[in-house]
């Protein structure tokens, strides 16, 4: 089932939807006809998603997969992954890449959690307010936003919604969150907060799986298909990418500034690689 609302959701003070983003409702809509309706179920127990998920920072879902295949076989206990010295770790997990950063910070998550908890179990989350289960997993060394709520949402069932680099750049491109974060460039960790205010809890499920299909089927960070994407009309970057889709896309009023193509999350079909700014985050 997808993370259901929860009296933890209703305790939630979320922030006031911006008005331009009435589109939401439209916009997963359309998302449910063309990728359907994920069933959720968990795949992994929360400490063995935490893990996972740290491997899959900065690499793709095969790479981390093969480091965590081989970190289990390598070590069949939680424990022994925390006391492991770290060279043995990081030969284990080194198909992850970044394996001399990803391996402290794995022993550092798992030495952490066995201190507080006295093992490896992080099922009581789910019983406490749901800000207050993202909160404990942020105070856990190199546990940021995404990871928190990859754990919150896969494992648990909770209605968090994780930004990665698909998610952030489609979100993007459709306006749902700014380019900006004030004077500084949005980021996904900055956009977990803006996102999850603006799609109804029960949603995020669907909408984050959707997006991630969208991503990496449609809205491809070098050459999105705006003629092809069921959202054309609906999205202000259609026309950035593909100028003949201009008066037949979306147009955002108020405080947006007009949108250039290279300001853009990912990049205008007419640069050329090397012209590019970088793509994904
Ligand atoms: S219209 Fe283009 S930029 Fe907008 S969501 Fe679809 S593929 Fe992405």
């Amino acid at each position: 089932m997808p993370p259901a609302r929860t009296s933890a959701t209703r305790r939630l003070r979320r922030p006031k939807p911006h008005p331009r983003l009435g589109r939401i409702p439209e916009i997963i809509a359309r998302l449910d006809d063309a990728y359907g309706l994920p069933e959720w179920r968990p795949h992994h127990d929360a400490i063995s998603e935490l893990v996972l998920t740290i491997l899959s920072q900065n690499t793709s879902d095969a790479n981390s997969g093969r480091a965590f295949v081989r970190l289990t076989e390598a070590f069949p206990a939680w424990d022994d992954v925390a006391s492991a010295p770290l060279g043995v770790l990081i030969a284990a997990i080194q198909p992850g890449g970044l394996a001399p950063t990803k391996a402290p910070r794995i022993q550092g998550a798992l030495r952490d959690i066995k201190e507080r908890t006295g093992g490896y179990d992080l099922q009581f989350l789910a019983g406490l307010p749901l800000e207050e289960a993202r909160a404990w997993l942020r105070s856990i060394h190199g546990v940021g936003p995404k990871t928190a709520a990859c754990v919150l949402m896969f494992a648990l069932g909770l209605p968090a919604m994780p930004v990665d680099t698909h998610v952030f750049r489609v979100a993007t491109r459709l306006a749902l969150i700014p380019e900006r974060a004030g004077r500084a460039r949005m980021t996904p960790e900055k956009a977990h907060a803006l996102l999850e205010a603006q799609v109804p809890p029960q949603d995020f499920y669907a909408f984050h799986i959707a997006l991630i299909k969208h991503g990496r089927r449609v809205c491809t960070a070098q050459r999105p298909r705006c003629p092809e994407c069921v959202l054309r009309d609906l999205c202000p970057a259609a026309a950035v990418f593909h100028p003949e889709l201009a008066g037949r896309t979306a147009r955002l009023g108020g405080d947006r500034r007009p949108l250039q193509a290279g300001g853009m999350v990912g990049t205008s079909p007419r640069k050329t690689p090397s012209q590019a700014p970088p793509t994904g985050v």
